[in-house]
């Protein structure tokens, strides 16, 4: 989880039922997000889902942040703790898909949240440590039910 995760680099046949696998335990979870990683493969692909649409990124890069916005998030591999966590607004992200066509995401709100935490997943850096004020992070289980809605990622 601390380690930074090879690049992938072409794509194989063994790629395919990683992210089979990595959609169906994000699904599980009622997450939004998941990064190899966190399956215990150090590979970089991520996969995100906001509104029914689902995202894979293999070898993602973020190559564009702008503005700065301030939003709740949660990580499956953290669970129960939420915290405020400090993203860029709007990012532009290149990678390839499952089927190594190359992509550019531009995303803004959830998305753009979801990308940034994934990523980070990819370089060994966990939600917390983005965390600038720590009066913020939480049990859910002792807060509102609002904050307790939020999706890990
Ligand atoms: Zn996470």
């Amino acid at each position: 989880m601390r380690r930074r995760a090879r690049a992938v680099g072409r794509i194989t046949p063994q790629i395919q039922p990683l992210v089979d696998d990595m959609v169906a335990v994000m699904r599980q979870a009622n997450g939004v997000g998941l990064a190899a990683p966190q399956v215990g493969v150090n590979k970089r692909v991520i996969v995100a889902q906001v509104e029914d649409r689902l995202h894979v990124l293999i070898d993602p890069e973020i190559v564009r942040r702008d503005g700065e916005e301030l939003g709740t998030e949660g990580c499956l591999s953290i669970p129960g703790i939420i915290a405020e966590v400090p993203r860029a607004a709007r990012v532009v992200v290149k990678g390839k898909n499952r089927k190594g066509k190359g992509i550019t995401l531009r995303a803004t709100g959830l998305l753009a949240r979801i990308l940034q935490h994934e990523v980070d997943h990819l370089d060994g850096i966990l939600f917390l440590d983005r965390v600038q004020d720590k009066s913020t992070i939480r049990d859910v289980a002792a807060s509102s039910e609002t904050d307790a809605a939020v999706p890990p990622a």
